[in-house]
């Protein structure tokens, strides 16, 4: 076994069907009193319903929270917190708002407290992202890590079912590079398996049974898992692919990751053989990126970059920007391989595995 570094997260997870409830108790353990509350302008509904929920423990709304956290509205939900003497944050919502609670507590270290409804897992991860003049940044720094995460299942089921499955192919791609990232380690790779599982299992049934708990709270249990392996190891060639590519082409964030990851993983599989048959077990497939491609298919998501929006003359300088400044990747990689493997994402041909 190769030597390894284990970072745990120390973050509080409540889990449950009507978990949500638990939310001012949390608060008080914390010692918070004022609590500002999150949202996007879509689910402001939600965040109203949180205040209620709080009475004098919300100190405020901010419904403001939108893709890829604008420096401007970072500023905004900043000001706002200090003005209203708010001591924690509430983060209703999926990815973005999370990101807009990370914004603020980068600046001021206000406690978060997270409630995830949908599948992206970045209420477990110290990374965080601002956007400024159009160019998106990203760190790390375990203070903007949710101190508390509230997954209640019930919150999943108004997520429109296209987000449903997108999301959670997102996740299965966290927790599938994950297994061959540069700093991958036995327990986490425990995880990653269970969570693509979890995932998988839960996604297979969630388009018929969109209302059934069971299938919610896999769905939801499997997001965990794989959010924690993000949050704890690095990411490869398919997250380069993905923010090169969703970026600058403004692709649908979970939707371009639904498209690329049986590409990515298709190209991986000769330089990783163990984490290839995680995937494949995991699926219930006999290969990895095949059952990644097939699972998609059955979803009815998007599987080419056309359908999601890409134009085929701006290949060239995807493959171009993928090379600038390439993340770690278990096998390397040419302009040229790049270049076909994006071909074969643009044209949804299966994976060349
Ligand atoms: P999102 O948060 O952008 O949500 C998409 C839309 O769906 C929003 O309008 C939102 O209000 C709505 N929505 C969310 N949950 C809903 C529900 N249950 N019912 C009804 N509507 C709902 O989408 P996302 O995919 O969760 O997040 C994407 C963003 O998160 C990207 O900016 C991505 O870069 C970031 N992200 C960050 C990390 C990290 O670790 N920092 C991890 C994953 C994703």
């Amino acid at each position: 076994m190769k030597s390894f570094t284990y970072n745990a997260a120390a973050s509080r997870i409540i889990f449950g069907v009507g978990a949500v409830k638990s939310l001012e108790a949390e608060i008080k353990r914390l010692g918070a009193e004022r609590a500002l509350v999150l949202s996007t302008p879509e689910q402001k509904s939600s965040a109203e319903q949180i205040a209620s929920l709080l009475g004098p423990r919300s100190a405020g709304i901010f419904a403001q929270a939108t893709m890829h956290v604008p420096i401007e509205t970072a500023r905004a939900a900043r000001a706002v917190a200090q003005e209203l003497k708010a001591d924690c944050a509430v983060a209703i919502g999926g990815g973005s708002t999370t990101g807009l609670a990370k914004a603020i507590s980068l600046e001021s270290a206000l406690p978060i407290i997270a409630i995830p409804t949908t599948y992206a897992g970045s209420e477990v991860t110290p990374i965080f992202g601002l956007t400024e003049g159009g160019i998106k940044k990203t760190g790390s720094d375990p203070k903007v890590i949710p101190r508390v995460v509230i997954y209640d299942p019930a919150l999943t089921i108004s997520m429109p079912m296209n987000l449903t499955l997108a999301s959670g192919m997102n996740a299965i791609a966290h927790a599938a590079e994950g297994l061959y990232a540069e700093d991958s380690n036995p327990v986490i790779s425990l995880i990653a398996e269970e969570g693509i599982r979890a995932m998988s299992a839960g996604l297979r049934r969630v388009g018929e049974a969109p209302d059934d708990m069971e299938v919610r709270s896999n769905c939801l249990y499997g997001a965990w898992l794989c959010g924690i392996v993000l949050g704890s190891v690095g990411v490869a060639l398919h997250h380069k692919l993905c923010h090169t590519v969703g970026g600058s082409f403004n692709l649908p964030h979970a939707e371009t990751h639904a498209v690329i990851l049986p590409h990515a993983v298709g190209f991986n599989a000769p330089a990783v053989p163990d984490a290839m048959q995680r995937i494949a077990r995991a699926l219930g497939a006999p290969h990895a990126a095949q059952g990644l491609y097939d699972l998609g298919k059955s979803l009815r998501l998007p599987q080419s970059l056309q359908a999601i929006g890409m134009k085929s003359e701006d290949l060239d300088r995807a493959a171009e920007l993928a090379l600038q400044s390439p993340y770690w990747n278990p096998r390397p990689f040419t302009r040229g391989e790049v270049r076909e493997l994006l071909g074969r994402a643009y044209d949804g041909l299966p994976p060349d595995a």
